[in-house]
């Protein structure tokens, strides 16, 4: 049975309750079907609206929202989806004012631009094209080689549009001129999101809780970065397969937060990360000193959630850096051999020599006998296949199946297994791209 996230359930009990304010205190029996359009403007305005406060309140990182949601992976994931919903619902509310004005094209042309005489509708339209553009570059961001810094930039403004589209609703002389329940409603989802929004841009690095950790080995690797760091004061408490998000403290690094997978075990008292060199940030790695200082907020995720809470066989498919959640979920496994659970990594790389894991790996399936084994070098032996995982399952519905590595490897392999009778609860995969 598909569980229900408590998240989504509170999600679509906020648009009900909107749905039953406008029908209590806006909609008119009276003037429907005579003004269904107009009727429609406004509840296409009032869901929009509430859809783009959750799209920035799904942005804070706030803990209580990865409990709901089930992981910072999955609240992204929703962020992404009612943002989109959120465009599509008010390109709707744009469209019908501008079918009221038809035939007078002209009339219906202009609703698209900010030209009008009362502030309020500029107001509006400079908010609906403002979330366009973000969704769009949002969603086109891969194709247009848009860097992601450049990117998160733009992302930063989507407040502006929310509060755009607030004022426009405020000062609107149809919708909000008495004080009714929905117009408090209003305010306060509305006024969440926006304080969701100055709380994440403007606070986010001063509020949440965070860690200093002194840098204490530094390895490089077939173009991965090894980091051990050391706690300064307070150590932050995690669980394997957590990540955090990471800042390094150093003038000839940007001060730009990243996120990356915990690779130590919690009972180690430092820290360690595995960082590949990919981009912009990553590459300028190599100017990280011993002694730097990183400020570390975190932890999140809750990928090694059914790993850790039952006791099923699991068979870890790691792509690349991909592998990176596992170390730290082997280490359990390995503290724990008397649970008799079998463990099988698949490590896929394209050459051998990327594969910068390898040695620890080979040492954790000799030592437990419970752990197998195996290199995939897609460029030397072909890729991974489901007959070579099928290999390592005793029993279909008691083995749990991870995969972290890029969408294009994790996607078709989901599918297949899927094809192939694994229960779809029992595959869970991380990819690295929160977007
Ligand atoms: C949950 C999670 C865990 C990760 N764990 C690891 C890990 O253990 N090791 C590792 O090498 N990489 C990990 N990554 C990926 C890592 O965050 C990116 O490779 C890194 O941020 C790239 O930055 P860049 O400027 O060098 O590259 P860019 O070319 O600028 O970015 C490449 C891609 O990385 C992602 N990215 C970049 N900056 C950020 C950011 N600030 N926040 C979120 N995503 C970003 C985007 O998808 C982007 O398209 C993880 C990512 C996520 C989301």
């Amino acid at each position: 049975m598909i569980k229900t996230k408590s998240g989504n359930i509170i999600l679509i009990t906020s648009l009900v309750i909107t749905m039953i304010f406008w029908l209590m205190f806006q909609f008119k029996l009276e003037e429907f079907p005579l003004f269904f359009l107009v009727q429609l403007t406004q509840i296409t305005a009032l869901i929009g609206t509430l859809l783009l406060s959750w799209s920035m309140l799904l942005m804070t990182r706030l803990n209580f929202l990865e409990r709901l949601f089930d992981g910072l992976d999955k609240v992204y994931k929703t962020h992404k989806n009612v943002s989109i919903w959120g465009m599509i619902i008010i390109t709707l509310h744009i469209v019908i004012l501008a079918i009221q004005r038809v035939p007078n094209f002209s009339s219906a042309i202009k609703i698209f631009f900010p030209v009008h005489n009362q502030t309020y509708i500029n107001l509006g339209v400079w908010s609906f094209w403002l979330f366009v553009f973000f969704v769009l570059t949002t969603l086109l961001m891969k194709k247009i080689k848009l860097p992601y810094h450049i990117w998160k930039y733009l992302h930063k403004a989507t407040g502006i549009a929310l509060i755009l589209a607030f004022i426009h609703i405020i000062l609107n002389p149809g919708d909000i001129s008495s004080i009714s329940v929905l117009n408090i409603w209003l305010l306060f989802t509305t006024g969440t999101g926006i304080a969701s929004w100055i709380y994440f841009e403007f606070f986010y690095k001063l509020l949440a809780v965070s860690y200093y950790y002194r840098v204490t080995k530094i390895k490089k690797e077939s173009e991965v970065f090894k980091i051990q760091l050391a706690p300064v004061d307070k150590k932050m408490k995690y669980k394997p397969g957590q990540f955090a998000y990471l800042s390094f403290i150093n003038s000839k690094l940007s001060r730009e937060i990243h996120p990356f997978t915990i690779t130590s075990h919690p009972d180690e008292n430092e820290l360690s990360f595995a960082i590949k060199v990919l981009g912009d940030y990553t590459k300028t790695l190599d100017k990280l000193k011993i002694n730097d200082i990183a400020r570390i907020w975190g932890p999140y995720g809750s990928f090694a959630n059914k790993f850790l809470k039952f006791n099923k066989d699991a068979i870890f498919i790691g792509g690349g850096i991909g592998i990176a959640p596992f170390i730290s979920m082997i280490k359990e496994a390995n503290k724990k051999p008397i649970n008799n659970r079998r463990l099988s990594i698949f490590y896929c790389t394209k050459y051998k020599c990327e594969a910068c894991f390898d040695n620890d790996f080979k040492k954790d399936a000799q030592k437990n006998l419970n752990i197998s084994y195996l290199n995939k070098c897609s460029r030397e032996g072909g890729r991974l296949t489901i007959p070579e995982i099928i290999k390592r399952v005793r029993e279909i519905n008691n083995t749990l199946i991870y995969i972290c590595g890029p969408n294009r490897m994790a996607d078709p392999l989901k599918k297949n297994l899927i094809i192939h009778g694994f229960p779809k609860t029992n595959i869970i995969s991380e990819s690295f791209g929160l977007l």
